[in-house]
């Protein structure tokens, strides 16, 4: 099967801090799939912005190597590559200075739609917005994309939509959160809104609980001071786990639009109960044999910012009153995985003889690695020897499922750009969202400060400290395994 691709209209995006890690890694090498594809035009134009002192064919050359390094060598033909690279063009401009702006704004141009794209220090947000306003360089449907964090905590994030509301309405505003633009998060809507067969089940009288877990096995690498100040709470709680959390128990909306979308996922956050401290597990990793400990990463022996965080959330409406959501995200762990589980109720009544072997079903939607879902039932055991029962999964891997083309899936990047291009924004979060979501983090992080609590140290490559497994023990309950 053939993935259908529908070129969007002529741009100009301008990427503020174009020659950082994420630019590098992701925004640039995205870029060049979508025009690979067919999907970028050729008339568009993006332009790097940054201190760095570089001209057109520096930037060329800087973009050339990463799409080399990042895009698979089947799509780096040179012929593709060197119209792409006829698309770049290069300012340098610092957000806090003067220099570089009139440049700029002689190149965005007023007739084509207008994109910023803010990959630079959460610190810089506010600077660039004010400038862009102050150079007259973006038009009144111009967009901007602000990656994470989004904010600190309440007050600051609240301060960062107030300046950023000052130049631009909320609908120019594009708050990136890279895990809404997984294919596996949006099949998520797909399949609940989709079809007739999970909705009816979907709430606390037939799903016994829920599991969310980002888990890594990267440390904080070089970036230890930096995470020291927000943990795993702040940098993937707050954002990432919430956001899947939204999706999985929000009602559905009315239709597949922006707002529609938004409101529901809003409700979910606002329906949350604050958190019993009995009820959150923190760690640090330890050392391992050939790998330093978090205390030693975050150059900071004194620290007590978790790089683990496992807890049981409830959500109090109808829906959902009586199901557990247990959501775990941790650094060096034994597997990278992130997936969302729905563990549904055992049959209410076994015809069965107790020792079959029949259990409860289970959905588990992965987003990384092998994005798919996988049904566990519960069937005969083949073979004579009376009814034996054996759970097999239902599985829909995408790359079995739809062939390779549409295995090929854009990655969330690219995807979440088109979107900003396209003016969608049913994948971006809202303002009140975001502040929603830190009104009931801030004191959940505010109660463990006050009480100085320690996180229990962990094994690098294990599944987190031993409290964690038994949260949900202590339930009856079990995790899923990480696996690679
Ligand atoms: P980075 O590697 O440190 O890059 C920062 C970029 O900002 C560089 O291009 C830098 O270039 C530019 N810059 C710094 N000060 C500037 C100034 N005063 N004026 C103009 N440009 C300036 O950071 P990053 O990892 O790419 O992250 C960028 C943003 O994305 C951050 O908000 C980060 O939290 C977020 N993010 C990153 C990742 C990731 O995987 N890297 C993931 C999620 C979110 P010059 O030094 O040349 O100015």
């Amino acid at each position: 099967m053939v993935a259908r691709v529908i070129p969007v209209d002529p741009f100009d995006l301008v990427i503020f801090g174009a020659t950082g890690d994420l630019a590098r890694r992701k925004i640039l090498p995205g870029l060049y799939r979508r025009f690979y594809d067919g999907q970028m035009p050729e008339s568009a134009r993006i332009i790097g912005a940054a201190r760095s002192n570089m001209d057109d064919a520096e930037f060329r050359t800087f973009v050339e190597d990463a799409v080399r390094e990042f895009v698979s060598k089947r799509k780096c033909e040179a012929k593709a590559l060197d119209a792409f690279l006829e698309c770049l063009s290069y300012v340098p401009v610092d957000a806090l200075g003067t220099g570089g702006w009139k440049e700029l704004a002689a190149k965005v141009r007023p007739d084509v739609v207008q994109a910023f794209y803010f990959s630079v220090g959460p610190s810089l947000f506010g600077d660039l917005a004010n400038r862009l306003h102050k150079h007259k360089i973006a038009g009144p449907d111009a967009r901007i994309v602000v990656e994470k964090p989004f904010g600190h905590n309440l007050d600051t994030a609240r301060d960062l939509n107030a300046t950023l509301a000052k130049h631009f309405n909320e609908d120019q505003i594009y708050r990136i959160d890279h895990y809404l633009g997984k294919e596996t998060v949006q099949n998520l809507m797909a399949v609940r809104f989709g079809n007739m067969l999970f909705e009816p089940l979907w709430n606390a009288q037939y799903v016994d609980h829920i599991q969310i877990t980002v888990a890594e096995t990267v440390g904080v690498d070089g970036r230890g001071a930096y995470y020291d100040k927000s943990g795993a709470m702040r940098d993937m709680v707050q954002n990432h786990l919430m956001q899947l959390l939204c999706l999985t128990a929000m009602e559905p909306p009315s239709k597949f639009d922006p707002d529609a979308v938004r409101d529901e996922k809003l409700k979910v956050i606002r329906a949350l109960d604050p958190v019993h401290p009995d009820d959150i597990v923190r760690g640090q990793y330890k050392a391992g044999d050939d790998s330093a400990s978090y205390l030693e990463d975050a150059e900071n022996p004194d620290s007590l910012t978790e790089s683990f965080i496992a807890m049981r959330v409830h959500i109090a409406n109808w829906r959902w009153n009586g199901t557990d959501f247990y959501l775990r995200t941790g650094k060096k762990m034994k597997a990278r995985m992130s997936e969302i589980v729905v563990r549904f109720k055992e049959p209410p009544h076994s015809i069965f003889e107790s020792d079959t072997g029949q259990s409860a079903n289970e959905l588990s939607i992965r987003l990384q690695p092998n994005e798919g879902m996988d049904l566990r039932v519960t069937i005969k055991e083949p073979g004579p020897g009376g009814m034996r029962l054996i759970d097999v999964p239902l599985d829909m891997t995408f790359a079995e499922a739809l062939g390779e083309e549409v295995a090929d899936v854009p990655d969330a990047y690219e995807r979440l750009i088109m979107d900003v291009i396209r003016g969608n924004q049913t994948l971006f979060m809202r303002g009140d969202e975001v502040e929603a979501a830190w009104a009931w983090t801030d004191p959940i992080i505010d109660s463990w400060t006050r009480r100085e609590d320690r996180p229990h140290p962990y094994d690098p490559g294990s599944t987190g400290p031993e409290d964690a497994l038994i949260l949900l023990h202590r339930d009856g309950r079990r995790w899923r395994d990480l696996r690679k």
